[in-house]
């Protein structure tokens, strides 16, 4: 499609989305009386009008139940997780029974790492992207540590070739090969958090799997932006949070993912506690763990219902909308925001975009390398009622997301660009 830079033209492709009247179901910040250009959706997604009343009927349970909401009604608490297993597994190509939805990210890093980082002999070390989020790298670091082993040795890092920002799959690929026989698990980021390039998780899985190694994915800028097969591919392991693409709340809670073929291998070692416990005897309080069969035997405690309750609103719109349209809709939306970035007059020198250029190498969000006074400007977008990101040392982050955003956001968002660099 061949763009234009009028307000007219993003009028026009707004008008056209069929997935336009999502944006009325969301709340948008205000600035000054009018909408924010809210363009910050991979780092908390914007709040679902119908959360409140989710989150309120769970309050009402729990006011008018006490106790007996736990097995009460179709929502009962007992089980209220699984209610969750099957959209969640649509969002990220699944089958319901390989994902379970529970705790934190990173906590449930630290959980599947236990199960799928088991460094024995010569097969110690684990592969990973150089610039990995910092949470990763302190939980790669301190299970390397655990085990007995210095990070600085068991980890091995791929990094971007001199003069360039993101990484060859090549590369990666190569590095998986060399390493083969050394490498534990190959533990990637989906799509790396400050460059927005998305790993090419299917070849790294099958290379992972060709040198004997394990291979987990964190999903946390994935889910709910790009297209998943994480059966299809047969990643072993995925994590994810969900206050991100996924909006649902600040500190909201996690997905799960484990490969159905390791659904029901006893020789897996896990950090079991009762709510992974086979639910048909749980509450027999018995000695003698028997984990349920599929990613919910890997749960610990009982689920979190306040947090899991909004999330469940999220999902909803997820399943209306259908990840395959919110895709469309949002490759058609960077693009346009690349299109014009691309038709500012400022030399390379001064504004860089250093997200792949291919759409299937990227996500919705453009990360942009200011080079000159980068932190100002975003401070003065901020300022502009533009919502944004700012990652150290000079990267703003800008991520139009399909379910809230519109042309016209971009439009505006290029506008003041285009005001700031040709002034
Ligand atoms: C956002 C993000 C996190 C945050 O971890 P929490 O445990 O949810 O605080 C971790 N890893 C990556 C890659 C992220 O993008």
């Amino acid at each position: 499609m061949s763009f234009q830079n009028t307000l007219a033209f993003a009028q026009s492709l707004d008008q056209a989305d069929p997935l336009r009247s999502f944006r009325d179901q969301f709340h948008i910040p205000q600035h000054n009386g009018k909408d924010t250009v809210y363009l910050c959706g991979n780092s908390l997604g914007l709040q679902p009008k119908s959360a409140r009343a989710a989150l309120e009927a769970e309050m009402t349970k729990w006011a008018e139940l006490g106790v007996e909401g736990h097995f009460t009604g179709e929502d009962q608490w007992f089980t209220y997780h699984a209610g969750l297993a099957g959209p969640t597994a649509r969002v990220v190509g699944a089958k319901p029974e390989e994902v379970v939805v529970m705790n934190q990210l990173t906590v449930n890093l630290h959980l599947m790492l236990v199960s799928f980082y088991q460094p024995r002999d010569q097969r110690y070390k684990i592969l990973t992207e150089a610039g990995a989020f910092p949470s990763d790298q302190y939980a790669l670091e301190s299970q390397v540590r655990f085990h007995g082993y210095n990070p600085d040795e068991a980890i091995i890092e791929v990094a971007p070739r001199a003069g360039e920002h993101t990484l060859r799959t090549e590369d990666i690929l190569a590095a998986i090969r060399q390493n083969g026989s050394e490498i534990a698990l190959v533990m990637m980021g989906g799509v790396n958090y400050y460059t927005g390039q998305v790993f090419d998780m299917a070849a790294i899985t099958r290379e992972a799997h060709a040198v004997g190694a394990n291979c987990g994915f964190d999903l946390a800028h994935a889910a709910g932006n790009v297209t998943l097969q994480l059966h299809g591919w047969n990643v072993d392991f995925a994590v994810w949070c969900t206050y991100k693409y996924m909006n649902s709340g600040p500190g909201g809670t996690s997905g799960v993912f484990v490969h159905e073929r390791h659904a029901r291998n006893p020789d897996l070692p896990r950090f079991a506690g009762w709510w992974g416990h086979d639910q048909s005897v749980r509450f027999q309080m018995k000695k003698g763990f028997i984990p349920m069969p599929g990613a919910e035997g890997w749960q610990v405690s009982n689920s979190q219902i306040l947090p899991m309750a909004v999330y469940k609103a999220s999902l909803e719109l997820f399943d209306q909308a259908g990840m395959a349209n919110l895709r469309a809709k949002s490759e058609q939306l960077t693009a346009y925001l690349e299109f014009l970035i691309n038709g500012l007059q400022q030399p390379k020198e001064a504004l860089e975009v250093i997200t792949p250029t291919e759409p299937s190498a990227r996500g919705c969000q453009l990360s942009l390398l200011v080079h000159q006074n980068g932190r100002q400007l975003f401070e003065t977008l901020m300022a502009n009622g533009f919502t944004l990101d700012w990652r150290e040392p000079n990267v703003i982050r800008v991520a139009p997301t399909p379910l809230y955003n519109t042309f016209e956001d971009v439009y505006r968002f290029g506008q003041f660009l285009t005001a700031h660099f040709n002034q």
